[in-house]
């Protein structure tokens, strides 16, 4: 999965895991995880992460490879990665010693005003990663998660002067990324703009028949 900071990865690739009964891995969660203890690479990423900057490529590669292709599972969302080109090209090596191939390069795109809105009111929860947003789907008791009972809080780059940063890190990206899958004939796009539901419902549709 592509798009913007905001746009609704985790929330869709969550739906998708549940829908099509598939593993999902997100990279940035992969990393929070790691960023809560205070290991070498934590302090390493802390760095990047809370300005809004893309972990070099070389981590990534370590992390996916120990992480993700340690699962036996064989059908998988992988929502946040790759991020660029090189990632793209890694993850096709990856894949190919294999045997195995990505069906679909899913590019989620909404106007930048409603990703800033919704970055804004996003609201994590630090135990089980649920992700609510304060207006359009909030918890039942407030700054509460419903799934687990903790306490809610807002991502450290999700505050206003890092989430600048990590648009513009990302439409600095997204292009080659968007040409590399459309040569491939893989590049599926999607609006990201409405409810979740709504948003879920084209992702369907386009999985279903593509
Ligand atoms: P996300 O949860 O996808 O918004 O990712 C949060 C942060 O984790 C990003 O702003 C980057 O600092 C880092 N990150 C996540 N995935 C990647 C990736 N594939 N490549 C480089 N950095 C990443």
């Amino acid at each position: 999965m592509i798009g913007p900071p905001g746009v609704g990865k985790g929330t869709q690739a969550t739906k998708i895991a549940d829908e099509f009964d598939v593993t999902h891995y997100s990279t940035g969660d992969i990393f929070r995880e790691v960023l809560r203890d205070s290991s070498g690479l934590a302090k390493k990423l802390e760095r990047y992460i809370n300005k809004g900057e893309l972990v070099p490529d070389g981590i990534v590669f370590k992390v996916v490879k120990e992480v993700i292709f340690q699962n036996r599972t064989e059908d998988w969302v992988l929502d946040g990665y790759p991020r660029n080109v090189n990632q793209a090209e890694m993850l096709g090596k990856l894949l190919d010693e294999r045997g195995q191939h990505l069906d679909h390069a899913l590019y989620i795109f909404a106007n930048e005003n409603v990703l800033i809105k919704r970055l804004s009111r996003r609201r994590v929860c630090p135990d089980c990663g649920a992700i609510y947003n304060m207006e359009m789907n909030p918890p039942e008791v407030d700054e509460i998660c419903d799934k687990c009972g903790a306490s809610l809080i807002q991502r450290e780059d999700d505050k206003p002067e890092t989430v600048k940063n990590r648009l513009s890190v990302f439409m600095e990206e997204v292009r080659e990324l968007y040409d590399f899958y459309d040569k491939k004939n893989i590049l599926r796009e999607v609006n990201g703009e409405g409810s979740a539901e709504e948003v879920f419902a084209r992702i369907k549709e386009v999985l279903e028949g593509g």
